[in-house]
């Protein structure tokens, strides 16, 4: 078969298989032919659609994202209006501002976003817990995963905020561009990454 959009989630680092299934499984339910693909280094970027930066550990996948110059790409994507979603490290890799473990750690972010994170915003209190969230974009509760999860402390005035739990904003886009502290792929409910597609797809 014949794919003519990709769709690419980060591979180098993460939990990349969860979102490929859940995208899979989106684009079935749609009946759309599109192909998910594992990025794992660069030359992809630029002919996808959509592009997912998983969960992981931010500085690990900051480092190697600049390594292997996909931080360029997703940078020069973004910019042209590419849907980007990023869960859990992925918000925080993101970010324009870090907090001191960030500066410490000399992490890279993309600073897509005007954004500013905390990097382990809930994991100093309880490493991994569930959340039913309201979340602006959907019309019933969603059920959060968070795994030391971080928190938006602030953002600029073109950021969208979607969603807050304990004074931090954990969901949030800024035009093609949507940040999620929590894991919507660890879930089997798929209303945001058809939000994400809705974004791919113009609908
Ligand atoms: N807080 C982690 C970090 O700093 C991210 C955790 C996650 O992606 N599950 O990288």
């Amino acid at each position: 078969m014949v794919f003519f959009m990709k769709i690419g989630v980060i591979a180098i680092q993460g939990a990349v298989s969860e979102h490929v299934d859940a995208l899979r499984r989106a684009l079935a339910e749609r009946g759309v032919d599109a192909e998910v693909v594992a990025i794992k280094h660069r030359g992809i970027v630029p002919a996808c659609s959509g592009i997912v930066i998983p969960g992981g550990e931010s500085t690990t996948l900051c480092r190697l994202l600049a390594r292997e110059g996909i931080a360029e790409e997703i940078k020069a994507a973004a910019a042209k209006g590419v849907p980007t979603l990023g869960t859990c490290a992925g918000l925080i890799v993101l970010a324009k501002e870090g907090d001191e473990q960030v500066e410490k750690t000399s992490q890279e972010l993309l600073e897509i976003m005007d954004t500013k994170v905390n990097r382990n915003a809930f994991g100093r209190q309880r490493d991994s817990f569930e959340a039913e969230l309201k979340v602006e974009i959907l019309d019933s509760p969603f059920t959060g995963v968070f795994i030391r999860a971080p928190g938006i402390v602030s953002c600029g005035p073109g950021v969208r905020v979607l969603s807050m739990l304990d004074e931090l904003i954990i969901a949030a886009e800024q035009g093609n561009v949507l940040a999620l502290a929590f894991h919507p792929e660890l879930t089997d409910d798929l209303r945001i990454h058809h939000y994400f597609l809705d974004k791919i797809f113009n609908c």
